[in-house]
């Protein structure tokens, strides 16, 4: 018998013995082509000798040091090649241990900011329903997934939900694409009118939506309108980018293409690519600022914020990106995978949407394609899909349920930066 709690309690799961390149092997020796990279973790494949060996060499040199006593080499290097790559202002990085914690120090940066600003009445907390912002408490309560939600609920915090990005679902007949980006970022206008602008703290959102319904393009200008109403009212925007960042899309960070920089953003999985836990949390100046000013003291941290060995996965991952030019791979692969899903599947009877950028691709299912009927909730296509492509030998990411009152049968695909054209 196992002693491992693992999540899903009534499966029986292969136990992976290696990694090679883009591919996992188990203790049978079968290959399984990792088309998800977990949960768009390792983008480096599995074997990446740079990162190995800067784990080791960091480890032989220093593996911990408290950050309460020490800074590290490793963590100064990762924050200034984050800082000079990241949208404008975006200067300081206030390194965890992964997305989940990257979340939490974000929002409490943002309510500590306005405390010490002397606006303590900014609390409030505007989301998107369909979103995925984590799974401790109070990222769990700022994200718009129900499912994920409904057995905690009583233990979490009033946030206050606005539509997603869902151009598949949601875009009325007739109307374009930049209209339907104006439309949403009028409700949030409006909802922060609602709640006074004086009583709200933060707009979180993911820049390219993930683990709900599966790489959810923003609307051409949605979040140019989003940063105005933002700045309009005082509310800071926070982009959750630890699932669409690290090069995902195809630029290191996805809020570049869209033109703007928010006040905080998240990053974690791609940061650490696999090798080590680590994820970040960054700001801009003013923010920074106004606690260095002020009280001089961030009134949050856990035992591994700053972790040495983690952050020279870290510098390693980035190093790789660059000398390897592997966010141009993202870019080039991720159109032929775009072009070659299309080709395969874009007319298939129950492929109701096929979505995405870079190599952050999402397929939605549908009883009906003239409909968008979905399958009746006890299917769970999606996880059936997932059981049949690992019994071939592919990992891809499944989501399936009740989301917003609808049900939804999603595959995320988000394959390893080093794919060649032959995978
Ligand atoms: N935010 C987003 C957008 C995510 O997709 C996830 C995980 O999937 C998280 C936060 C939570 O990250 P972690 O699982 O590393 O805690």
């Amino acid at each position: 018998m196992s002693h491992v709690f693992p999540r899903h309690t009534r499966a029986t799961l292969p136990r992976a013995v290696a990694g090679d390149g883009c591919h996992l092997i188990d203790s049978d020796g079968k290959r399984y082509f990792d088309g998800s990279c977990g949960a768009a973790v390792s983008c480096l494949g599995h074997s990446d000798a740079g990162v190995r060996d800067a784990v080791k060499t960091q480890i032989d040199q220093l593996a911990f040091a408290h950050t309460g006593f020490f800074t590290s080499d490793p963590a100064e290097e990762l924050a200034d090649m984050l800082s000079a790559r990241a949208p404008q202002g975006l200067n300081r990085v206030y390194f965890v241990s992964g997305g989940s914690e990257a979340v939490e120090a974000a929002l409490k940066l943002a309510r500590q900011y306005y405390v010490e600003k002397g606006e303590p009445d900014r609390r409030h907390i505007i989301t998107r329903r369909q979103s995925y912002h984590g799974n401790t408490l109070g990222a769990l309560a700022a994200g718009g997934n129900e499912w994920r939600r409904a057995p905690f609920a009583p233990l979490l915090i009033d946030t206050h939900l606005v539509s997603p990005c869902y151009d598949y679902r949601d875009r009325a007949a007739g109307e374009s694409p930049e209209e339907y980006g104006a439309r949403l970022a009028a409700e949030l206008d409006a909802r922060i009118e609602m709640l006074g602008p004086q009583n709200v703290m933060c707009f979180i959102a993911e820049t390219v939506g993930g683990a709900t319904a599966g790489a959810l393009t923003p609307p051409p200008g949605y979040f140019r309108r989003v940063r105005e109403v933002c700045d309009r009212h005082g509310v800071l925007l926070i982009l959750d980018e630890v699932m669409c960042g690290m090069g995902r899309t195809g630029s290191l960070f996805a809020c570049e293409q869209e033109g703007i920089s928010p006040d905080i953003v998240t990053i974690a999985k791609g940061l650490g690519a696999g090798y080590q836990p680590i994820g970040a949390m960054m700001c801009q100046d003013r923010i920074y600022d106004a606690i260095r000013d002020g009280s001089g003291f961030f009134q949050h941290g856990h035992t591994y914020l700053g972790h040495a060995t983690a952050a020279a996965a870290g510098v390693a991952v980035l190093k790789a990106f660059d000398d390897r030019d592997l966010i141009a791979n993202v870019r080039d692969k991720g159109a032929k995978l775009r072009a070659a899903l299309d080709a395969e599947f874009g007319q298939h009877p129950h492929v109701g949407d096929i979505r995405g950028r870079g190599l952050f691709l999402g397929v939605e299912f549908v009883a009906d394609r003239a409909t968008k009927a979905p399958f009746d909730a006890s299917r769970s296509v999606a996880g059936q899909l997932k059981a049949a492509a690992m019994a071939e030998g592919l990992i891809c990411y499944p989501m399936s349920g009740t989301i917003d009152g609808r049900q939804g049968d999603h595959v995320l695909l988000a394959p390893p930066f080093i794919m060649e054209d032959a995978h």
